[in-house]
This record gives C-alpha cells, structure tokens and sequence, in this order.
C-alpha cells in the first residue's frame, strides 16, 4: 500500500465508527452516496446558527455572507475541474436535475428532426430517460453504443453511429454498476472528428475518484452531484462551455433569475450562472460542497485515485482466490471503485440482506441501470462500491461475510 493517511482520514468521517448489527460498519455503497466528513457536517450546523440569509437578495450583512459563500465556492469548484471561468458553473440540485435542464434547456432548442443523439447501453436511468422523452417529442433518433460481452463500450461501433447529424453525444465517466472507466479522451476525439455534436459527461462515479480536467477533456457539459464526492443531498454542478451557455435559455423560471418582467412582453433575464439558478439556493449545501472539494484537496485527488485501484485491486484478486461461485461482472477491464457481482443465481436482495448482518452495506438491485442489467441477462446484480476511507479491513470483513453466506446458502 502507498503511504495515505487513512487512519485520519477515517477518523474525520464520525460513521465510521458506528456498527451496524454489533459489527463494525463496512459502508460499501459508496457509489450510492458517501459519508461525510466532519469538516462538511460542521460547517452546516455553523451556517445555520450564525449565518442563515437568503443569497441574492438583501442589502444586509447577513446576506452578504451567503452571497459570498456560493460565489467563492462557484470558483473553487471552478478551479477543481480546472476551468478559468467560474461563470460556467451553474449549481443545480444533482445529475438527475442537470441532465434533465440540458435535455430540455439545449436539446429542445438545438436538436431538431432529423437529428440524432448518441448515448451508450451502460447509463444510468439518469442519463437515459430525458433523451427518450426528447427524442419522443422532437422525433429525433437515438443511438445507443453497443457493450461487448464484458459490459465495456464496443467503440467498434462508434464511428459508424455519429454522422453529421449526431447532435449529442451523452455518456457517463464511470460506469455506476460496473466501474468501468469509459475512455473519454479517445471517444470525444472520435466524436469531434466526425460531427460537430456537443458532449455530455455525466460524472456522477467519475468526480470523486479520478482528477477532472475540462480543459484537457474539451467536453462541452460535465454534471456532477455533490453527495457523491462527500457533499450533502440537494446540491451538484452543471458545467457548461461559456459560448454554449449563453446560447441557451432558462428551463426552470422564477425569482432571482431576472432583469425585467412585465404582464404583456416577454421577460429579460441577468447573465450566466445566476439566469440558471432560480429560487432560493441551497447556500449551506453549497458550503458543505465546497468544503468537500476542500476536503479533497488536502488528500490529494491523485492519491485517492492510487490509493483506491490499490484496494479495488487487492478485493478483485482476494475475492477470484475464494471459492465463492462468484460472478464478478467487468472486473477485467480499466475500473474504478467498484465490484459488481452476483453469488452463485442467488438473488442479488438476498446477499444484501444477509451482508448486511454482518455489518457490511452493499448496493443491490438493478442500479437504475436496467438496459445494462438485461445485457447480462440477470435482473440485478450486488455491488461494492469503495471510497477514500474505505480499508483493507472493510474489504475482509466483506469477503468474510460473503464466505458465511456462501455456508448458509449450503447448508
Ligand atoms: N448517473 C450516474 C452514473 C449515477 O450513478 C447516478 C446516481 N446513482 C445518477 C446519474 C443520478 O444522480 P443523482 O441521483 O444524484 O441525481
């Protein structure tokens, strides 16, 4: 193992020291949500017993306060993806919430009949059905990237699904049930070489494991939630290439977005971010994001990132040396973070449940990725997902309790 400080860092994280059915909690479903650290719940509580304004609004100290807080903390994400501009982060309420104003802010108005929209068989539900509802709507075609029998992108079959009508391509960093790392850089040189379509990112499994660059990615949208990356509930990021942004329009309309409204013409909007982010924000959520970010960063992104394929390597080949009857789905290609499998057909609720009396959290189901599920043909899968504070003993401790089920189940 590199040198990590992970023994502090566990200790900042005050769930982790619960238990759960008089185990130790090994919280594996990190891909789910993360816990947080102590630095981010604080700093809610703090916001809200000295703090507590409306942003935007007031002329009063108070106010200003909160008006301060979600400006610096627009930079510093801003500075974490590393783009110069901070106008080009808009913060929305999660991925679900930002793909859903793209589909309808951009896809609306810029995709019509005719046109076609490319995203892959691996995505979330997320980052399925607003396209659908689009491509219902505006009669516009959607593609889907073929998987190969592993669950990793057939980019085979890229190039012959853009044509020059390919408006968007929208497909996820990391795969949320297989940690499969989708290779970015490759499929966005071979989209730009071949249309002029706009490129999506969701990086809902990406953001937290791996250094983010936009820049270097030249993608056009990248969309994150902050509860993935340590943050809170109800808070995440839509970045957008600044000409791109000022092209579109406000999905979502209300107060705080606005130059003029009058009762008989049309309504004028103030510039990006703010024509964005209608209604009251969540100014303690955003604290709590950037506190995160904060958090991060003094860990060191990079770290995390060798730190984790450390561990994820030493479960995948701990677990192939176990006797289990185990399917591990993906586990041979570039991954992150993740394990997805399934016991012997045991159903994918059943080893959860009895993980669970062992004190380990795994995620169960079809992981809103149905289309992905019926590529391997069962109906859902269990999935252990690591994050920065995950440790070798949490890994034992879920080997152990698969062992013991393996047992029950034989017995
Ligand atoms: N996309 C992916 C790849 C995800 O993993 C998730 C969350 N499971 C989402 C989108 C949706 O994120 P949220 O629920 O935070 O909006």
């Amino acid at each position: 193992m590199i040198l990590y400080p992970i023994k502090k860092i566990r200790l900042d994280f005050p769930i982790l020291s619960t238990l759960m059915n008089s185990y130790p909690l090994a919280y594996l479903d990190n891909a789910a949500t993360t816990q947080k650290p102590n630095i981010v719940i604080d700093s809610q509580s703090y916001y809200y017993k000295n703090e507590c304004s409306a942003a935007h609004r007031s002329v009063h100290s108070l106010s200003s306060i909160s008006t301060n807080h979600i400006e610096t903390v627009r930079t510093y994400i801003a500075k974490f993806i590393n783009t110069s501009i901070p106008e080009e982060i808009i913060f929305v309420k999660g991925v679900t919430d930002a793909i859903n104003f793209i589909a309808n802010s951009w896809g609306r108005n810029f995709i019509n009949y005719g046109d076609n929209i490319l995203i892959s068989a691996m995505e979330h539900h997320a980052n399925i059905l607003p396209w659908q509802n689009l491509a219902k709507e505006k009669k516009i075609e959607l593609n889907y990237i073929p998987l190969l029998p592993d669950g990793s992108l057939n980019l085979s079959k890229l190039s012959e699904l853009i044509n020059r009508r390919t408006k968007l391509l929208s497909i996820s960093h990391i795969s949320n049930v297989l940690g499969i790392i989708n290779p970015l850089t490759e499929i966005i040189d071979i989209v730009r070489t071949k249309s002029n379509a706009r490129i999506l990112i969701d990086g809902a499994q990406g953001i937290a494991h791996q250094k983010v660059d936009v820049q270097k990615l030249d993608c056009d949208f990248y969309v994150f939630s902050g509860h993935k990356i340590y943050a809170t509930y109800g808070v995440g990021i839509m970045y957008g290439k600044y000409e791109l942004l000022n092209t579109m329009d406000p999905w979502v309309v209300g107060g705080g977005i606005v130059k003029n409204v009058s009762l008989t013409q049309e309504p004028t909007f103030v510039d990006i971010p703010w024509k964005f982010e209608p209604g009251s924000p969540d100014v303690s959520g955003i604290v709590a994001l950037g506190n995160a970010v904060k958090y991060i960063n003094t860990i060191g992104i990079k770290n995390i990132y060798n730190y984790e394929n450390q561990l994820i390597s030493y479960a995948i080949n701990t677990l192939k040396q176990q006797n289990l009857h185990l399917t591990l789905y993906g586990s041979d290609c570039n991954k992150s973070s993740i394990i997805a499998f399934n016991l012997k057909s045991y159903d994918s609720y059943d080893v959860g449940m009895l993980l669970n009396q062992y004190g380990v959290a795994i995620r169960t189901g079809h992981h809103c990725a149905i289309p992905l599920m019926n590529h391997f043909q069962v109906p859902g899968m269990c999935r252990a997902s690591i994050a920065m504070y995950t440790n070798k003993d949490d890994i034992d401790q879920f080997i152990h309790g698969l062992n013991q089920i393996k047992h029950l189940f034989h017995a």
